[in-house]
Parts: C-alpha cells; structure tokens; sequence
C-alpha cells in the first residue's frame, strides 16, 4: 500500500463568504494570493509567506518525516467577502482538473482551505472542490482537508474527504500548527491507516463574536474533545460555522475521526453539551453611546490603555467594508482624546493624504464616493503624521510570520484622535499596523479596532480581556443576527429563533 516517494497534490481556495457584503471578485483572489504549480512551492518557502500558513506547516512536516514529492496545484485566497465570483470559481477548479489530471499518478491530495465559501450561482463550492478531488483520487486514495473553524461543512465536503481537520484557536493563531498535523495525519493514510467518520449539525449559527477559544461554550467544547484524543480517535473537528454565510448546511458541526465505540458516545455527549449551554451563544454588547463615554473618560483621566472598542460590525476579516462610521463620529462628536482607531479602509482619502505629504493639513470628506447607510460620508480636518506604501510583516497574533499589504496608508490626526487610513481591507489585529507609522498602542488611552475578535492576540500586551468592550455598532458583520435578512439558513434557529427544539439522534443515525 505505501509508495516510497509518495506524490501529494497541494491545492485549495479561501474565501469566507458574507452572503450581505459585495461579490468578491477574480482581482480580490489575484491581488490577494494566486500561486500555480511550482509558484506555490517557492512563495511556501519563504520566510513571511503570503499565502495561508497552514501550506507551508503541511510541507515542513512532510518534509521531516520521509521522502515524498509535493504536487503543487493551485492555492488562491482572498479577505473574507461577498461570495466569489462565479465564473472565477468554475474557471479556477477547470483549471485544477486539467492539473491534476496533467499531474500523473498521484497518491493523495491535500486540501487547504477556508470552508465556508460561497459563489454568486452555487452556495457550496468548497462541496464541488472535495466531490473533484474526490473523483480524481478515487475511492481509496487519501483525501485530507484542513479548514478555519468557520467553516459550514456541508455534507458533500464531509463525505468527500477522508479527514477534515479544523483550527482549535480563535483568534487562529494555530494555522500553521494546524498545517503540521495534517502532515502528519497524511503519513497515516498514506500507511493505509483509515477511520470510521461521523458528523452532527447543530440548529445552532452562533454570532461569531460568542466563538472564541480562550473561554465561553465554544472553547469548552474543543477542550473536552481534545481531551479524548488517542490514537484510535486521532481527530475531532469542531466547528462554530460562518453565520454571515447564510448557507442551509452551516452552524455549529462536530466531526470525529476514529474506530470503535468511542466517536459517536464522544459525538453525542459534545453536541448534548452544545445544547444545554446555549445561552452562552448569546451576544453581550455595549451600547454604542456608552461605549463612546468609556473612551470619553479614558482620554480625560490621563491613564493609557484605559479600554479598545471592538467595532465587531465592522470586521473585514467577516466581510466588512472597513468603513463605518458610527465609532468615528461619536468619537468626533464627543471630542474624545487619546484614542488610536485602525484601520479605516478609504482608498480615495489615502491618495489624498500621500498627495498631501507628512505634516500638511488638509480637509477630506471620508467615504466621499461610496458612503452608504453604516459607512456615511464624514468630513474632517485631518493632519497627516505620517505615509506608508502599506507593506508590512505582521508580527503578533494571526498575521505573524506573514507579509500584509494595506495598500497605500497614511496615519493621520483629527483633534484628539489618531487613526490608520489603509487602501485594502485588512482587519485591524496585528500592532504593526500602527507600529509602522511610529505609533505606539501604550502611548494612548484607547484604541478602537476594525475586527471581530482576532485583535485580541495581537493587542494581548496592552489590553487584557477585561478591558475590550465590543461594541453595538451598524455594518455587514453585527453579530445582532435579527437585523439581517435571512434567505437560506433553515429556521428555527439558535439564537436567531428562541424557540428552536433539538433532540439527540440515535447513536445508529450518527
Ligand atoms: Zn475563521
């Protein structure tokens, strides 16, 4: 059954889709993270990959632990967005077909991606992704995945693979690590190793912001099942699902890979512990007045990182323009001081600030050409601190060890505020995103951050937990789940719908 110099296909598409942001097109992915055939492998071995982390980890432990041969596909990723473009979708997997069937023989493929993608004509083109790789290894070759743990498993991506393994850390500080075990998962298939695999899915679509790995129901879960890991139940995947998807096959998912009885009682109990701790899938957030008096008070007191406002409604790691305004204008409103806000996606007003140069002031009115109802157009007085073409080497949290790019960025000061202006959509989570500008996160008595909740582990040295207050503010990533308008999750559904009802299945139905 073992090949001696095993040829492994690598290949794969990210994208976490928000079914209300706009259609994230084929420039997002080509300008984001494009890499064919022999590409990838030359991006992978780079010290600040710009690429998902989990490829260069799989490689490095493949590398270490015999010989093989790495069959570099495809791999395309993009920041979360509207669902992708269609025709970018079919054209891309055509295009890994004729690789893969161009390749030669093949002995397994691994694929590495995001897991809750959507495109503008199908809701589940991860499915279609595994159901190819699938057809191409045939029944008994290894097909091994490795997914965010926001992805919506649907039930084609479950029954095409032979092992799904999904992060265990949110913020997912754990991507590369995650990358290394499929290695090593892929050395056991690839020895003939398999495992019997169930699934369950819950009626439950937590707001993201209830997901987080370091406390609450969710991180209880993964510990509990991560506690049971031996080698007869080598894997438990246990996902929160990607809501803003709004996807019929999502919500929280728990897969477990195994022989004997164990799994499914493992299966059971984890999805029984899920129901009765459902509260905890409840939102706590602060109203938006309120959170403006707490930074209000904090610029008065003298003290420094006094408390962040998460604007979690805005997070473009969920699909989030960047651009809302509602933090921005209380702030301005209030005439708050000593408060540090990044990042503030608004291309336009960059180019101004770099036309303008370090130390000008000048007048511009934010979102100028595209204000809508959360991002209105707001005009300011800005003095520009300094100017950056926005490349930069993320050091702490989810973007350490990667290379960033803002696009053209400027930091700028208007009254008692400081913020980052940035021309990409790249969540606030990393302190090099002010760093580059000289600006220090300690030196300031708040901070407000673009991003859900992978802030926290990169902002972890100046605010603790207790000091990070998420914010009930308007844009397309408000974990207020009623004021969307649902077309395809099923209902009910917890939280959305109180009245939701679920009964444990029979173990034979697992
Ligand atoms: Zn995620």
């Amino acid at each position: 059954m073992t090949t001696a110099n095993p040829r492994i296909a690598i290949l794969g598409m990210h994208l976490e889709s928000n079914a209300f942001a706009p259609i994230s097109t084929e420039a997002d992915f080509r300008n984001s993270c494009y890499f064919e055939g022999e590409a990838m492998l030359i991006e992978a071995a780079k010290p600040a990959p710009n690429m998902p982390a989990e490829i260069p980890g799989f490689i490095e432990v493949m590398n270490a632990t015999g010989p093989w041969q790495p069959v570099p596909i495809i791999i395309a990723a993009t920041e979360p967005g509207g669902p992708a473009e269609q025709g970018f979708v079919d054209a891309t997997l055509k295009r890994m077909r004729t690789m893969l069937d161009a390749a030669g023989p093949l002995d397994a493929i691994y694929i590495c991606n995001h897991g809750a993608m959507t495109a503008s004509a199908s809701e589940d083109p991860d499915g279609a992704l595994y159901a190819m790789a699938r057809e191409v290894a045939g029944p008994s070759l290894p097909v091994l995945s490795s997914v965010d743990l926001h992805a919506n498993i649907s039930r084609r991506m479950f029954d095409s693979a032979d092992c799904i393994l999904s992060y265990r850390t949110n913020p997912h500080v754990d991507r590369r690590e995650r990358g290394c075990e499929a290695a090593t998962l892929m050395r056991r298939l690839l020895a003939g190793e398999r495992w019997e695999k169930s699934m369950i899915r819950m009626p439950i679509k937590p707001p993201s912001v209830t997901l987080l790995t370091a406390r609450g129901a969710y991180a209880d879960m993964i510990t509990e099942g991560q506690r049971h890991i031996s080698a007869d139940l080598p894997v438990v995947s246990i996902l929160g699902g990607f809501v803003f998807g709004d996807v019929r096959e999502g919500g929280i998912t728990i897969l477990i890979y195994g022989r004997g009885e164990k799994p499914k009682a493992l299966l059971r109990q984890l999805a029984e512990f899920a129901w009765k701790e459902r509260q905890r899938f409840r939102i706590q957030l602060t109203p938006l007045a309120d959170a403006i008096a707490r930074a209000e008070q904090a610029g008065r007191s003298g003290a420094r990182n006094v408390v962040c406002l998460a604007d979690v409604a805005d997070n473009p790691g969920g699909g989030g323009r960047g651009n809302t305004t509602d933090i921005l204008e209380g702030l301005l409103a209030e005439r708050v001081q000593s408060v540090l806000l990044g990042n503030f996606v608004d291309p336009a007003a960059a180019a101004r600030f770099h036309a303008a140069g370090v130390g000008a002031t000048v007048r511009v009115t934010l979102n100028e050409n595209c204000a809508d109802a959360f991002g209105r157009a707001v005009p300011i007085e800005a003095t520009v601190l300094a100017l950056s073409k926005g490349i930069v080497a993320g050091r702490r949290g989810v973007y350490a060890g990667r290379t960033v790019d803002l696009g053209l960025a400027a930091a700028v000061r208007v009254g008692g505020l400081t913020m980052v202006v940035c021309s990409r959509r790249i969540q606030c989570a990393d302190p090099v995103f002010f760093e580059t500008f000289g600006l220090d996160i300690g030196a300031f008595a708040s901070l407000v951050v673009k991003s859900r909740g992978h802030f926290r582990a990169g902002i972890d040295l100046w605010y603790s937990d207790d000091r990070i207050i998420e914010v009930d503010a308007g844009g397309l990533t408000s974990p207020v789940l009623e004021q969307f308008a649902w077309k395809r999750m099923p209902r009910p559904v917890w939280p959305l719908d109180m009245d939701t009802q679920w009964q444990a299945p029979a173990a034979d139905a697992l």
